[in-house]
């Protein structure tokens, strides 16, 4: 087994890296502070051709693929998870384009993507985990479509060009009703309310999405009706190793602060990392990350092959992204007081990391996946 980058890989690894420490970094905690989008960063970020990484080159994308992306979503997260977020999100967008677009819609929304942010709303406010009860609803009209509904915690809202939005065409028929559109920002009857306050990545928006009789042309429909669920779980398990790639990140970043910080501190006459009780959390920390790791580029690894990997993005997101939670809180403990503060890095880390728990599916239901996958698998 060969588990050696490309050159390739490693170019774009290191080009994500030397961005996240010398141009995320410095402003990480400014943007945590204002929650302003960092509009200076992503324009950056998009000339090295970050915000449109998996667009193939003909639609002017970068024409890479998912272990790439984790490549580089691990290293911009470990400068922010928000600001990777941010940056990162527009190839979630482009996923559902490149699972059922026709060859117009690529053309027109991939170019759209490589200029400014897209959304994929899916979330309303009484179904996130239950996708498939999703009330908004598209009915047919002469000509085209009108879209009624209400999103919420839908990121990047308010600043997308358009936004992948889920409704259901064919309610009797439960998952099999519901239908993607492309709704492009600026049309009557779509309104981006309220900008949700958030705990952490603060640096990444999220909004309510109000939908109110919204006319739509016929080719606004991605894919045929009722293929809607479909492309959603499709580029769920395409997306969920990009988000476990933002939870290593965070947790590397955790355990770098906590190793350097348990060198230099010292209680009783030594350096705390002597203590046998803090020297073992730096232990389990670097070993629970490596394995998170792991996962999440095998699971982008399948993804990269065309194999299925439902499974395995779900053992990556959950076991990632708990990870990150557990090494974050760790780190604040190894920091003690300091740790506490917010003129020290680590509280942020812990903030940033719990939305990893939530969204692209929440732990929960993560575990609920991997009991349906091996069930169904047989081995047994
Ligand atoms: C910052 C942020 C950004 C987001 N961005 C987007 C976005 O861009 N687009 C989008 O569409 N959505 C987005 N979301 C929404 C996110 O995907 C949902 O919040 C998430 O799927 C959970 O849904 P919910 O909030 O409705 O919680 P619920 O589904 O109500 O869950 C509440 C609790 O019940 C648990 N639970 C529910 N069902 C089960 C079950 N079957 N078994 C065990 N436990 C269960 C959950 O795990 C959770 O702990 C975002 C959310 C946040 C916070």
């Amino acid at each position: 087994m060969d588990f050696s980058l490309t050159p390739e890989q490693r170019q774009i690894q290191a080009l994500a890296r030397t961005f996240a420490r010398e141009v995320v970094v410095p402003a990480a905690a400014g943007y945590d502070q204002s929650a302003a989008f960092p509009h200076p960063i992503v324009s950056e970020a998009r000339k090295l051709g970050f915000t449109h990484l998996i667009a193939p080159e003909a639609y002017g994308g970068v024409g890479l693929g998912p272990l790439e992306v984790v490549l580089v979503a691990e290293e911009l997260a470990w400068g922010c998870a928000g600001i990777a977020a941010t940056i990162l999100l527009n190839n979630l967008v482009a996923e559902p384009l490149l699972i059922a677009g026709t060859k117009e819609q690529k053309q027109k929304y991939l170019a759209l993507l490589r200029e400014s942010p897209g959304a994929y709303a899916l979330t309303e406010p009484h179904a996130g985990s239950d996708a498939g009860a999703i009330a908004t609803r598209a009915n047919k009209t002469a000509d085209g479509w009108l879209l009624s509904g209400r999103k919420t915690w839908i990121s990047h809202a308010p600043e997308a060009a358009f936004l992948v939005v889920f409704a259901k065409t064919g309610p009797e028929a439960a998952h099999k009703g519901i239908s993607a559109f492309l709704v492009e920002r600026g049309r009557k009857g779509l309104e981006v309310s309220k900008k949700l306050p958030k705990m952490g990545q603060r640096a990444s928006s999220a909004a309510e999405v109000v939908l109110d009789e919204v006319e739509l042309p016929a080719d606004s429909l991605l894919g045929n009706e009722g293929d809607g669920f479909r492309i959603a779980m499709k580029v769920f398990d395409r997306s969920r190793p990009m988000v476990a790639a933002f939870a290593v990140g965070v947790s590397q970043r955790a355990l770098d602060e906590a190793v350097h910080y348990a060198t230099q501190r010292e209680a009783f006459g030594q350096p705390i990392h002597q203590f046998q009780g803090v020297g073992f959390k730096l232990a389990e920390m670097g070993m629970r990350t490596q394995a998170a790791r792991l996962l999440t580029r095998e699971a982008a690894w399948k993804a990269q092959q065309g194999q299925p990997n439902t499974l395995e993005a779900a053992y990556a997101k959950a076991y990632a992204a708990d990870t990150a939670m557990w090494a974050t809180t760790e780190a604040v403990q190894v920091f003690g007081g300091y740790g506490y503060s917010t003129e020290y890095p680590v509280e942020k880390l812990m903030r940033d990391a719990k939305v990893l728990q939530i969204y692209e599916g929440t732990s929960e239901i993560q575990r609920t996946i991997m009991v349906r996958e091996l069930v169904r698998d047989k081995r047994w």
